[in-house]
């Protein structure tokens, strides 16, 4: 039971907030290098789990592995839209098999029709991966990208998914997220969608959808720009899940939230997203 309210609490034992990364990619060959010390500068940031997801068959045993080594890294194994036309050929049976024999995630998944990526292929391979997310009972990270029709469509298609899932980095419509949110999801932001040429988008997204399904993330070692200011880093620095809270408190500022209070229900958002992944683990 203890483990249970320390899971439920916002704050660790010495009263800090706490945070959860609900999507990057600690896997990324920007971060290996200098994972010891960006895991050091996260527990020290106070960000107490990580929602780190594979892109790929090739990345999904090194996801895997580093979750069992780090119980605050939570493992998903996805193809992203992205490497769809270089993956090997088996990776569903791939995925099956991961997904069996792991407590993870389905994700990274989705669609990207800004890119020159064949539309057909990226359908049914996120149709694939919805269907396993559905079987397996697991949570689902979406990418999305100039597909927003398609994606409910997709959705609408798999039926509900017990696990829910969230959709990283959303920058749709209100209107989308809303049926998003309908369908059991939730929705992502990070460090990009608070600069000046989003923020007005972001402020309106964050006071018209419900409080209760926005979750925050860092889609490290990605999400970061010149145009991220409140964000202190050296140059050709790799975006790290340490500068979360910072994120968090600008959002918190861009909508007047009080940040403390703001962090707390980010924070049990995440909780809620996470806890069928924690269920599946005991
Ligand atoms: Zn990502």
């Amino acid at each position: 039971m203890q483990g249970f309210y320390s899971r439920m609490m916002h704050m660790n034992a010495t009263g800090n907030l706490c945070y959860i990364d609900a999507h990057l990619h600690l896997q990324d060959e920007k971060l290996r290098p200098r994972l010891g010390s960006v895991l050091e500068r996260a527990k020290e940031a106070h960000v107490a789990a990580m929602l780190c997801n594979g892109t790929d068959p090739a990345d999904w045993p090194f996801v895997v592995d580093l979750a069992n080594r780090n119980s605050a890294i939570l493992p998903f194994a996805g193809l992203h839209p992205w490497r769809i036309e270089t993956a090997a050929e088996n990776w569903a049976s791939e995925l099956e098999k991961t997904l069996q024999t792991n407590v993870c995630g389905v994700g990274e998944i989705g669609l990207d029709f800004a890119k020159a990526i064949d539309k057909p292929m990226q359908r049914d391979a996120l149709a694939a991966q919805l269907e396993l997310a559905v079987r397996f009972g697991r949570p689902a990270s979406i990418h999305c990208v100039k597909a927003w029709g398609e994606l409910v469509e997709s959705l609408k298609q798999a039926g509900p998914l017990p696990a829910g899932f969230m959709v990283h980095a959303f920058n749709g419509s209100v209107e989308v997220g809303r049926r998003l949110i309908a369908m059991g999801g939730y929705v992502s932001f990070n460090a990009l969608s608070l600069t000046d040429n989003r923020r007005a988008k972001t402020k309106q997204l964050l006071m018209s959808l419900p409080p209760e399904r926005i979750l925050f993330e860092t889609e490290s070692p990605f999400g970061l720009n010149e145009m991220v200011t409140y964000v202190p880093r050296k140059p050709q620095t790799p975006n790290e899940p340490a500068n979360l809270p910072m994120i968090v408190a600008e959002a918190a500022c861009l909508i007047g939230r009080d940040a403390n209070t703001f962090a707390v229900n980010i924070y049990e958002n995440a909780s809620r997203f996470i806890e069928p992944l924690r269920k599946a683990k005991t």
